[in-house]
């Protein structure tokens, strides 16, 4: 048993802790360590024999080919197994599977060039992304963005692990929430909602899917709802630019976004395409 240690008032952490940190893990520790990996090892095995039928696995396998991506047959089966263990867990509401990707696509659409929303981080901000969903449904999804470390000429902002959603579609209104979590090997997110309809987790969680078919900041717009409230200021918008745009003239100024008659064009002319995929997914259901 390791010994518990109270932190002493007015003791800087390093000063107390360091030997603890820096300490070498026993034989005994290492020995536990590993047998919990292979348990966890082995419950994922079992998992993927009962679960992930042959056509199951060629259909992401497919998938994984047509995005590239070597990694994604793994971060796919990583985030159903997530969910499997989370609808254990979470028995009020439904759980829908994501993938990394949307993250880190959102992402660079939101920070990562000088195109993305908020290339200029000074400060932490919370963001709220209206998504369009099917029949003229929508998910507001709000994002806190968090700075870390000093150095302002790196890009040290992510958006933080959870973040909460509520939304209507059809005449089903619900909330929820988008959440980090780990239950393979891989860091994965989870859309929980609440109440009983599969399909709105579904849905929610196939736009995020969607994601990785966009590659460029300005993409970000055509997936939006059309929103009355500024994204960053949650201001009422009166103009017709500032609601294609998402942002009020002031706040799309600031933020270095272009608020203009031909940028609420093309956004309008991305979401009037998004919304045609969109439909297609009513039609085809949701697994
Ligand atoms: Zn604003």
């Amino acid at each position: 048993m390791p010994k518990l240690f109270a932190r002493p008032i007015n003791t800087k952490p390093d000063i107390w802790n360091k030997d603890l940190l820096n300490a070498e893990p026993t034989a005994a520790q290492r020995e536990y360590w590993e047998q919990q990996y292979q348990v966890k090892k082995q419950e994922r095995a079992k998992w993927e024999e009962d679960f992930i039928t042959t056509e199951k696995r060629t259909e992401i396998e497919a998938l994984a080919k047509s995005y590239k991506d070597e990694d994604f047959t793994e971060c796919y089966l990583d985030a159903l197994y997530a969910a499997h263990k989370a609808r254990q867990k979470f028995t009020y509401g439904v759980v829908a599977a994501t993938t990394p990707f949307w993250h880190s696509t959102l992402f660079t659409w939101l920070t990562d060039s000088e195109d993305g929303i908020l290339h200029d981080l000074e400060r932490d901000y919370t963001f709220t992304v209206p998504l369009a969903l099917p029949d003229e449904g929508a998910v507001n999804i709000k994002f806190h963005t968090k700075r870390f470390g000093d150095s302002p000429s790196q890009l040290n902002v992510r958006l933080a692990d959870k973040a909460e959603l509520v939304g209507h579609l059809g005449d089903v209104f619900f909330r929820g929430s988008i959440e980090q979590t780990f239950a393979g090997d891989m860091t994965t997110y989870l859309v929980f909602v609440t109440g009983k309809n599969q399909q709105i987790a579904d849905t929610i969680a196939a736009v995020l899917f969607k994601f990785l078919d966009g590659h460029h900041p300005k993409e970000f717009a055509g997936y939006l709802a059309p929103s009355l409230k500024c994204m960053t200021c949650s201001r009422p918008l009166l103009d017709e630019i500032s609601k294609a745009v998402g942002l009020g003239a002031t706040c799309a100024k600031k933020l270095g976004v272009p608020h203009s008659f031909a940028a609420a064009e093309t956004t309008l002319q991305a979401r009037a395409q998004h919304a045609q995929w969109l439909q297609s997914l009513t039609h085809q259901g949701n697994k």
